[in-house]
């Protein structure tokens, strides 16, 4: 979402009488900078707010066949994800025949080079398959795991008190057994059609020759300085030793061998080979338990998607140990029970009903949730009609259900009584999603993180890349349904998510932003088809970001009216605008995709139209 509302969605609040609904989509394009040129199939446009990539072998905005911008339209494939150099290689890949999970595989082996404050092989993610010749839904599930020596106390000090999060997230104890490798692996293998030594070749050419350092790797690089070790500030420094800024050539000589040995050796060299080995004496030097064997015995698991009716479609994601999708899909079900299409976008009763309904499905999920493998989640009665109509009952236009403090879990199908409500915390805006959609109607929707920006601020010396920091995903207290233990999966708020219309996706979408993912991701699927607005004016709309208790913060664009009046029914807002999300995502039309990037990074859609005759 962005802090930048197009001009002429105006505060209807306020006294004006635009439809937001009806908003010009060219007028906003323009406004944010796309020409319409780019929305033409078949078109080879260059939008005028696009970077010039210059860094992808036999890729360019204006090349035949591909079309790039905020928001573009094409017939034969679509890539939208935050980095225009993954973007641009994986079009490549779909103009080379290649499917939508190889480009997927191509994006991330890339966005490993160019975004590593993002994701990478040192961390894990989520990546929802539809395959279309079977028909089927598949989640490639590479989230990391507790190494078998953890503790459900890790996270307390001596006296039994949390330990602070910026010293907790730097230590070994936080590092979890990183799945993205296997999972890119697992997915190539499964629902792939090119070989790896194809896919992961641009990101060695990336690492080895360098690329340009943007702004925001520059800001990353500077923020994150502190949490560096040696091996990150060499990585990341001038020959003189100063941070890279913007502008600066990112070369990593480190990072382009340890993925040629993957290119020949696929997982193994990684998982049980020098790789592993050096990880380990990483995280063990930083006082982590994580051994060689709990490298070698880590798998991906193939999860089903969780699936949720919601008005005429479905939507559908990665289910637990991602809470996102579920919490998604219960805070729209309960806004489908409280009839939110009678109330005006932007109006105070619409944002009253989005906080209200994002809250109680976060008492619920603050309950209730964790590793289905190890906690006994009730998750069919969470998503249970009966009882989300019953949750939405609970909101009232006029107060909120959080004024006094935090909202209380309900309680579910399946259980008898609540018990205490556990607190992890945590936002950050690190993490990243892409979708990726080919000619063959095949689809993926992915969210990949190394949980903080720069993960841990540790890199592994000699292997180029970041480690992850997604065991403060766990509860520091122990006791509740996410709390600490020896191979479990941390809960994530990560919400790659598809909504489907008769069985088949059209749209796809999902963002960083730790606990903000869910509210941003559940506003972009209620602006969209609620509110009609185009993809790209979904991202766009303003969204507000709320949890059990209730604080809420806002991206610019909210009118003051509607703060105003929902202040005095109880909510609590932040005093200055935020910047929510980073929410990329693509319509799948009968003959036309539309990709749409958000524009609060540099995020680039780019369509793929093979031209010639049909
Ligand atoms: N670790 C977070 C999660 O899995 C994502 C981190 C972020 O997006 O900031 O929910």
């Amino acid at each position: 979402m962005t802090r930048q509302p197009p001009s002429q969605v105006t505060d209807r609040t306020d006294g004006s009488t635009a439809d937001a609904s009806r908003i010009n989509r060219r007028t906003l394009l323009t406004t944010i900078g796309v020409t319409a040129g780019a929305l033409g199939i078949g078109s080879s446009t260059t939008a005028a707010d696009v970077q010039p990539v210059t860094d992808v072998p036999g890729f360019s905005c204006g090349k035949r066949h591909f079309t790039c911008g905020r928001e573009v339209a094409a017939a034969d494939g679509m890539v939208s994800s935050v980095d225009p150099i993954a973007s641009g290689v994986a079009a490549t890949i779909l103009r080379k025949g290649g499917n939508a999970v190889d480009a997927a595989v191509a994006l991330q082996y890339t966005l490993n080079v160019t975004q590593p404050h993002g994701s990478g092989i040192g961390g894990g993610g989520f990546m929802v398959i539809y395959d279309a010749a079977a028909d089927e839904i598949t989640c490639v599930n590479s989230r990391e795991r507790a190494p078998r020596g953890a503790e459900p106390d890790m996270f307390l000090d001596e006296d039994g008190d949390e330990i602070p999060f910026d010293q907790r997230h730097q230590s070994g104890d936080a590092v979890g057994v990183p799945g993205t490798l296997k999972g890119l692996e697992t997915a190539r293998k499964l629902y792939g059609s090119r070989p790896r030594q194809q896919l992961i070749g641009p990101a060695i050419k990336l690492a080895r020759k360098g690329f340009t350092v943007d702004d925001f790797l520059a800001e990353q690089i500077a923020e994150n300085w502190w949490k560096f070790n040696d091996a990150a500030k060499e990585t990341f420094s001038t020959a003189s030793g100063e941070p890279l800024g913007a502008g600066d050539r990112l070369v990593n000589a480190d990072l382009a061998d340890t993925l040629a040995l993957i290119k020949r050796g696929g997982t193994d060299p990684f998982y049980e080979g020098e790789i592993a080995a050096d990880l380990v004496e990483t995280v063990r030097e930083l006082g982590g338990t994580m051994t060689t064997d709990d490298m070698a015995d880590y798998d991906i698991t193939l999860d089903d998607p969780v699936r949720k009716d919601w008005y005429d479609v479905e939507i559908v994601g990665q289910p637990l140990p991602s809470s996102g999708p579920s919490v998604v899909a219960m805070a729209l079900k309960m806004l489908e029970f409280c009839g939110i299409e009678n109330h005006e976008l932007r109006s105070p009763e619409m944002y009253h009903l989005v906080a209200e309904a994002i809250t109680l499905a976060w008492a619920d999920r603050m309950e209730y949730m964790g590793d289905p493998e190890f906690a006994d989640v009730p998750i069919d009665g969470l998503l249970d009609d009966d009882y989300l109509a019953k949750r939405a009952g609970e909101i009232r236009m006029g107060d909120s259900v959080a004024a006094n403090g935090c909202a209380d879990p309900g309680v579910p199908p399946g259980v008898d009584s609540s018990g205490e409500l556990s607190d992890s915390g945590g936002e950050s805006g690190a993490t990243t999603h892409f979708s990726v959609v080919d000619k063959h109607g095949n689809a993926v929707s992915y969210t990949s993180t190394i949980e903080q920006f720069m993960g841990s601020g540790k890199m592994v010396p000699g292997r180029g890349f970041m480690l992850n920091n997604e065991l403060t995903d766990f509860d520091a207290e122990p006791g509740g349904p996410n709390e600490v233990q020896p191979w479990k999966r941390p809960l994530s708020s990560m919400s790659p998510t598809m909504v489907l219309n008769d069985g088949v996706p059209e749209f796809t979408a999902g963002s960083p932003g730790g606990w903000t993912i869910v509210s941003v991701t559940a506003q972009t699927l209620l602006y969209r088809y609620v509110y009609g607005l185009d993809p790209l004016e979904s991202v766009v709309e303003p969204a507000i970001y709320t949890y059990h208790c209730s604080d809420v913060e806002w991206d610019s664009g909210v009118p003051e009216r509607a703060r105003e009046t929902t202040a005095e029914w109880g909510h609590d807002w932040d005093d200055e605008a935020s910047t929510l999300g980073n929410v990329q995502v693509i319509d799948i039309g009968e003959d036309e995709l539309i990709g749409a990037a958000d524009p609060n990074r540099d995020g680039q859609a780019v369509g793929f139209d093979r031209g010639g005759c049909r």
